[in-house]
């Protein structure tokens, strides 16, 4: 059998360990996870009666256009309904762009610590992945990105804010960028965490995507609506790109249980306030006790923190786990020394922050 190359050595998606498994390994009951960016006051209310219901309907294929649910989508975003691509999660509209876009040879350019996805589909597809080194903060450095632009290049990954980083980027760093990429190559902003953002200095795509510009914007539903495990997100781009990509979207990869959940969870404004203000106090909390106990703390924009330990994580995420608290170990994004902790609850972030103390305390 001949296997392609760049398919034999291409490493695995590592997910954040789940409850059940730990429970198992290690006999414990009352574990928090805190590894995997998931909303800590569950799902939507709203989207999860709609969930329930939209069960009576799944011996029928589902709405492969996902009528409804793009129809609310561009009303809240001001465009029109062929631009948005739904997909399996966000991840499967981030692969459906790059695979429209990507063929073997041709170069992508994300930020060395970006969303571990970028690298994996261009190494899937052959594409070849420029990295460019982030700035101190470990912020993408789109000056950067923008100088790593060559007659090649036919897609820019973003994340705003990043994964496992919790960086943003501001405004005016994204309009000098867009001045300085030439406009015929497709650029992605995935937007996983944008609903949690309160920082005016936030860039606003939207309207450059309005005002023409080959750009791609990512969401989901998996983070401030707390819709994970149902796996829906979705892209919004011009009606070309947009035609496009749906050609190469898989038939009916939005199920009819996650497009009805969806929907109702758009809605649900009570919700998404309540997620955010709990993520804010959280981020708040965990930042200066993390900065207490002597680590380094990158300021974040999203539902987690990045803390940087001074030294190898392996040893502290194991004594962590034995205390029943999952995190998340970062050395696949080339961060060794790293652990990105998901805010959870109060209650939760206390327990962490407790666990975390004595595991440093005991050099563990
Ligand atoms: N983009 C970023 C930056 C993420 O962190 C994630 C989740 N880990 C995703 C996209 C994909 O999320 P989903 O497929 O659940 O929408």
């Amino acid at each position: 059998m001949h296997v392609r190359e760049n398919i034999k050595t291409l490493l695995p998606y590592v997910p954040g360990k789940p409850i059940e498994e730990l429970e198992r390994e290690l006999g414990l009951k009352e574990i928090i996870k805190l590894a995997s960016n998931e909303n800590p006051l569950g799902a939507s209310p709203k989207g999860l009666e709609a969930a329930k219901k939209a069960l009576t309907g799944i011996h029928l294929y589902p709405d492969g256009s996902g009528y409804h649910l793009t129809g609310a989508i561009a009303e809240r975003h001001g465009v029109a309904r062929p631009q948005v691509v739904l997909g399996n999660g966000s991840n499967e509209v981030i692969e459906i762009a790059a695979r429209t876009f990507l063929a073997p040879g041709d170069e992508a350019i994300y930020s060395r610590h970006a969303f571990i996805v970028y690298p994996l589909i261009c190494k899937a597809i052959g594409a070849t992945g420029i990295e460019v080194p982030p700035l101190p903060d470990l912020g993408h450095d789109l000056e950067g990105i923008a100088a790593a632009v060559t007659s090649k290049t036919r897609f820019i990954f973003l994340a705003n804010p990043n994964n496992p980083t919790g960086t943003m980027f501001p405004q005016s760093a994204w309009k000098k960028f867009l001045g300085r990429v030439p406009a015929d190559i497709p650029i992605l902003v995935d937007e996983a965490y944008a609903e949690y953002v309160t920082d005016p200095d936030y860039p606003d795509p939207w309207k450059d995507l309005a005002a023409g510009r080959n750009l791609i914007i990512t969401r989901t539903f998996s983070k401030i609506f707390g819709l994970a495990g149902l796996r829906i997100g979705y892209a919004v781009s011009t009606p070309e790109i947009s035609d496009l990509m749906n050609r190469v979207r898989p038939p009916f990869n939005a199920n009819t249980v996650a497009q009805a959940a969806a929907l109702a969870a758009l809605s649900d404004e009570d919700f998404v306030r309540r997620s955010r203000e709990v993520n804010v106090r959280g981020l708040r909390y965990l930042r200066a006790h993390l900065e207490k106990l002597g680590l380094k703390v990158t300021p974040s924009w999203g539902n987690f923190i990045l803390a940087g330990l001074g030294r190898p994580a392996g040893s502290v995420y194991e004594a962590l786990l034995r205390k029943g608290v999952i995190a998340r170990p970062v050395g696949v994004y080339d961060l060794p020394n790293h652990l990105r902790i998901t805010v959870g609850t109060q209650e939760e972030i206390e327990t962490l922050v407790k666990a975390l103390s004595a595991v440093l305390g005991t050099g563990a």
